[in-house]
Formats: structure tokens, sequence, C-alpha cells
């Protein structure tokens, strides 16, 4: 297998704008917390078009723990998190000194959904942090009726949500505390490492602002470019390093202009594959409601369990053929931190629990060539056809196989 033939997991789309938007700043005499930080800002509320602040912070898990911690969330609080996550969104409930309290989720979306949070609510619930998997969003109307029932509030965890609109409504619109957004290096926008926290609350923005960067009164920029420039400074709180740097926004500014022409590559290639798979025994991800945005950050098949081949010869199959493939999640419950500090019995998760065993996430990203998807389409076609296939001389019939193989194209 000739290297440049592989076709990746996932790849970011840096385009020339962002090489020299780096460029830029790295020669002006500015590289950290500064005007590039300011203008991201300003450029991800104009993206949002709506009355918020946005945050920018070095990662998504920066960001979802400064608005646990602004919230004033900690011992004694019981917070809500869907298991079919990444670790982190559990972690930063961890992090403030609060319980995390693990929910199951939808069997065909894999997001929380209000009868999830349901079965767990108790009186110490403070929070719940939804997070629209895979970019296709929750039902939020449902999660802020039940929080407001309760005096809740909601924290999302949208690293997987940018774009994806609820009912019309871009995520970071909605109502809720603090909404995060993920720009790690395989997310739908990326800054390397990054984050925004975006909030219609005030006090919520200032207090992460101060959080963000040492509990410092003001932020270093302002400090030594202010008109009344000066060396006095307050730390009015012990605070954490979580800024975001003029570099990393650099590469947001561009990337934030590209969002939705990224968005709508990925939405061809999510169209391509539930084309091409609607006749093999697997299950392509739900469509968003209609008239509503998917990310498509991820699109996961689902190989039904008795089916012809399994998730993991699957994966196998598909790297012999060059194409690497994930899956996500292992849900929290199967990670032994959560499943043992926290007595998890996979019994009470049984929809991620079924999930997670079919589950797997095809290549789908805005750099990916029309061969590159014609490659991913045929070898999903060869190895679940050639499995289904009986094995007349009692030989496997299984992924390996290499009849019906695609030879490899440059
Ligand atoms: C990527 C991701 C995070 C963490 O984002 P970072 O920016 O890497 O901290 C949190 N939650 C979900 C669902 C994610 O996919």
């Amino acid at each position: 297998m000739r290297e440049d033939s592989y076709i990746p997991f996932s790849t970011p789309d840096i385009a020339e704008a962002e090489v020299a938007l780096v460029s830029e700043v790295l020669r002006s005499g500015w590289i950290t917390t500064g005007p590039r930080v300011k203008e991201f800002e300003a450029a991800f509320r104009a993206y949002l078009d709506a009355d918020v602040e946005a945050v920018a912070v070095n990662s998504a898990t920066a960001g979802l723990h400064l608005a646990l911690e602004a919230l004033g969330i900690g011992p004694g609080d019981e917070v809500i998190v869907p298991v079919h996550t990444f670790t982190a969104t559990a972690a930063v409930i961890a992090h403030v000194g609060a319980r995390p309290v693990f929910a199951d989720v939808s069997a065909e979306t894999l997001v929380l959904d209000a009868e999830h949070v349901h079965a767990v609510l108790t009186g110490r619930t403070r929070a719940i942090m939804p997070v629209h998997f895979a970019g296709r969003a929750c039902d939020m109307p449902a999660l802020a009726a039940l929080a407001a029932a309760h005096d809740l509030v909601i924290v999302e965890d949208a690293a997987h949500a940018l774009p994806t609109t609820c009912n019309g409504a871009l995520i970071g619109t909605l109502d809720s505390a603090a909404t995060v957004f993920s720009f790690y290096a395989n997310k739908t926008i990326t800054t390397g490492e990054g984050g925004m926290l975006v909030t219609g609350r005030r006090l919520l923005a200032e207090r992460a602002r101060q959080m963000r960067l040492h509990g410092i009164s003001r932020d270093v920029f302002d400090r030594y470019h202010a008109r009344n420039s000066s060396w006095y400074y307050e730390v009015v709180a012990a605070g954490f390093k979580y800024n975001m740097t003029d570099v990393a926004a650099a590469i947001g500014i561009g990337q934030l202009q590209r969002a939705w022409s990224m968005q709508k590559r990925r939405a061809e290639i999510a169209q391509r594959y539930s084309e091409a798979f609607a006749d093999l025994e697997v299950r392509c991800p739900a469509d968003p409601a209609p008239g509503d945005v998917h990310s498509w950050h991820l699109y996961c098949l689902r190989l039904p369990a008795g089916g012809p081949v399994s998730r993991d010869e699957f994966v196998a199959a598909m790297q012999e053929r060059g194409i690497g493939c994930s899956v996500h999640y292992i849900p929290l419950h199967l990670h032994p931190h959560w499943r043992d500090t926290y007595a998890l019995d996979a019994t009470n998760y049984p929809n991620s629990t079924r999930a997670f065993a079919e589950l797997v996430s095809l290549p789908i990203y805005s750099r990916m060539t029309a061969t590159a998807v014609d490659r991913v389409i045929a070898s999903v076609r060869a190895i679940l056809k050639s499995a289904q296939r009986p094995a007349h001389d009692g030989r496997s019939a299984l992924p390996g196989a290499r009849d019906g193989a695609v030879p490899a194209v440059a």
C-alpha cells in the first residue's frame, strides 16, 4: 500500500489564508492572547448573530470547566451527563468537585433526551450537559422545559456542533447558561487546540474571562497596551491557564470564514454515503430534523450485531484497504475510571452499550477528494458483500478476502 494512497480518518482543512494569518501574528511581536483573540471572539459573535458573549479558551475542556466554575457548581451538586460522549464532558464535573451522574442516550440519535435526564434526576441535580453527538442537535426545547421545571442550568457540549441548528436556531444562540465549542485538530473548524465558551450571561462571561487567565482582573494585552498602560494588576481568584493564543486565534479567524463551505462538503459526502449504503445490512446515521443543519462532524455507521461482519472485523478490513476509521465512543461506563469510581453497570445504559458494539465512524472531512469518497464507498460495499457470501469452500469469507477488493487509487 503506497503511503499517498492511505485515506486517513481525519485531516484538517488548512488554507493558505490561515498560513498567512499565522505568519502575520508570528512577525507582529505579539503572539499570545491579544488583538487576534479579540477579533476571533468578535467574528464568533458575528457568526452566531446573537446577543451573546464569546470567550476564547485553549480547549473545549477548559471552556466547560470554566462554565461549571462560573455557575458555582461544586461539592454536593450533581450534573447529568450522557455516557455516550468523550471523557472530557464528565471530567470537568469532577474537576469542580461535583458528582457526574450518567444517563443513557436515545437508541436512534445517540443524544441525551429528556426521558434519560428524568430517569436519573435527584434533589441534588444542578445542571445538565447535553452533547450534540456527531453534529446532530439534541431536542433542546424538551431539555430546556425540563430544566426550567426543576431549576437546572444547561451547559451544552457543542464540540461537534459548528454549524448545527435546532429548530432553525444555531447551536450557541439558545437560552442555555453556556455553550462550548471545540477547535481540536479533528473538529469541524480547528485552531490546533482551542475552544469557545458562549453565553448570554454577562457575569458568567466576566468570571470566565478572569479565570481563564490566572484570576487576574485585566487581561495581559490590556495591561501592556491600554491607554493608561500600567504594571498594576490584581488577582481576584485562584485562576487557571486557559487563555487562547493569538497564533491559534489567527487560524480560527480563517477557519470560521469557511465553516459553512466546509459543512456543505461534509453534508455532500454524508448524503453520498447514505445513498450508497441504502441496500446494505447497515444502519446509516439519522438525518437532522427536517429543515435543520447537521454539522456532519462524524458519519457513524452501524453494523448490526449478528450481521454479516462485526465492527472490529470491519475496521480491520478497512485498514487493510488503506482507510482509517474510528469509533465514537467507547461509552464512559466502560472506561475503568468512571465505571469503578461511580459503580456504573452497563445494563443501565442499554442504548449506548448496544450502539458501541455496532458503531464505526467513516472518514468525512472537507478535503476528501471525490476519488477518496468513491474508494470508501466501494470498500464498505465490498467488505459487506464479501461477508454476506456463503463460504462454499469452508474458508472464511470475511473482510480480508481479497476477491472483490478495490484496487488502491493514488
Ligand atoms: C473533542 C471533544 C471535547 C473536548 O474538546 P477539546 O477542545 O479537545 O478539549 C469534549 N466533548 C466532546 C463531545 C468532544 O468531541
